[in-house]
């Protein structure tokens, strides 16, 4: 009766994808105030540290949190983080600026990272689906050309997000498979929390997702 319908989701996109709760993956609550933005580009980043196996992905995070509010940031630096799994963590609310430890204006830049560091390691084809995914999210949703979407190292002096990501910058794959996701539809991000979101990342650490 409906064929237009079949595939979408409750809100109306082709596809969603999950994002994990702070709590979930065991993020500390901010140390400090957020400083506002609006949202004008996307920057895509490295951890910067090989992650090898996946099961470590949630720790890794939490670790970086701690790190970076020891050194001063309320947050983790990242609105989003994506593992060697393709799972999606929330950072940072999207209406804070970023942080960082290199020299240039957060203001405006939606912070993407995928763990692993992309000058010893490739992304994997899942992390690089999420990628795309989150890209596409923001894209439409805060209205960026695709000309916006650009790595670390185009704004600071960085080898950030490394050179097997950075070369799917280059050669237009992202923003290929972004304009394809916006085009198709777009996508929807829903928050992960509570018991399932806690569960989820229990099984990523059991390494059996
Ligand atoms: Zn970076």
């Amino acid at each position: 009766m409906l064929p237009a319908l079949i595939g979408k989701t409750a809100s109306g996109k082709e596809q969603t994808g999950d994002v994990i709760c702070k709590a979930a993956w065991g993020a500390k609550p901010p140390s400090g105030k957020f400083k506002r933005h609006q949202i004008s580009r996307i920057t895509i980043h490295h951890s910067g540290v090989v992650l090898s196996d996946n099961r470590d992905a949630p720790s890794v995070l939490r670790g970086a949190q701690a790190y970076h509010q020891s050194s001063g940031f309320p947050d983790i630096a990242y609105h989003f983080m994506i593992d060697r799994h393709g799972h999606i963590y929330k950072g940072r609310p999207r209406w804070a600026r970023g942080d960082t430890f290199t020299d240039y204006a957060t203001k405006g830049h939606l912070l993407v990272m995928c763990e692993g560091n992309f000058d010893e390691q490739n992304i994997s084809r899942r992390q690089l689906a999420s990628l795309c995914d989150v890209v596409a999210w923001g894209a439409e949703s805060f209205e960026i050309p695709l000309r916006r979407i650009k790595g670390h190292r185009d704004y600071a002096s960085s080898v950030c997000p490394g050179a097997d990501l950075y070369s799917r910058l280059e050669d237009g794959t992202i923003k290929r498979r972004v304009r394809n996701r916006i085009e198709r539809g777009g996508i929807a991000l829903e928050k992960l929390c509570g018991k399932q979101g806690k569960r989820l990342v229990r099984r990523i650490e059991a390494g059996r997702d």
